[in-house]
């Protein structure tokens, strides 16, 4: 699709695009964190503000307490935080949103991407897991945007997390791709996830229980012991044509079901 290469040892930038503040806080950051570790620049972005994660506030005041936490995770593992600055239960698939996806993608050039699994239990989701592939295929055509191509823009390795609570829309279970152990990493999970207080508190105050936290971990660990280890996050990869069908996660990290 283009003529700039570049040395693959030195391309590595991966990028989350979710729907919301916290979905990649539950679906892919422990991956991230590996990654990161493991010397990779890592780029979180969502879609949406967060404007509806709340009963109480203004939309303009979530969702500027919502922005700090997700930029708090993200620093805390030297991430980058992206917004498209779209509205709770209104991501769609049309001509501006899929342009503001194309910019961020070209901004980043990433080799690896995360988003929702084509079936998901929220639109929200759907329409951003279409967003992202579309993107994904498109962003390194010289002509897709006027932000200039940098060096490594190429089709990534796209891969779909886990729908919430493993199973799409009709309720079927989704069969994972790929595992990564994600069980060394489970507490800087964690703690990324607590930066999103807001959502924390409320779903502490309407359970009763630590209800935020201990879906991650109930999830984490019933995809860990599919794999035999203690916690892992799941994904499907995408090998349609033109994307790249080798399964980096695991050249990276090892893990197999
Ligand atoms: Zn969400």
């Amino acid at each position: 699709m283009n003529d700039i290469t570049v040395d693959s040892t030195e391309h590595r930038r991966v990028l989350a695009v979710m729907a919301h503040p916290d979905d990649a806080e539950f679906a892919c950051v422990g991956t991230l964190v590996r990654l990161a570790r493991a010397g990779w620049e890592v780029h979180i972005a969502t879609v949406a503000v967060g404007d509806c994660g709340t009963t109480t506030e203004s939309p303009e005041a979530i969702a500027a307490r919502r922005a700090e936490e997700a930029k708090r995770s993200a620093t805390l593992i030297g991430a980058t935080y992206h917004c498209l600055d779209e509205r709770d239960g209104f991501v769609v698939y049309d001509k501006p949103t899929l342009r503001k996806c194309v910019d961020l993608f070209r901004r980043v050039a990433p080799r690896v991407v995360f988003t929702h699994a084509a079936e998901d239990y929220m639109m929200d989701h759907v329409m951003t897991s279409l967003l992202c592939r579309a993107a994904s295929f498109l962003y390194a055509a010289p002509n897709a945007s006027t932000l200039p191509l940098l060096p490594g823009s190429q089709v990534p390795h796209l891969y779909y997390c886990d729908p919430v609570e493993g199973v799409d829309s009709l309720g079927r279970l989704v069969e994972p791709t790929t595992y990564v152990d994600v069980s060394a990493v489970l507490e800087e999970k964690a703690g990324m996830l607590a930066c999103h207080a807001s959502q924390r508190e409320w779903l502490r105050a309407h359970h009763g229980t630590d209800e935020y936290l201990d879906a991650m971990r109930r999830h984490v660990r019933m995809r860990g012991r599919q794999t035999a280890v203690e916690a892992a996050e799941a994904f499907v990869q995408h090998r349609g044509h033109a994307y790249p069908r080798d399964d980096l996660l695991v050249e990276l990290f090892g893990s197999q079901p």
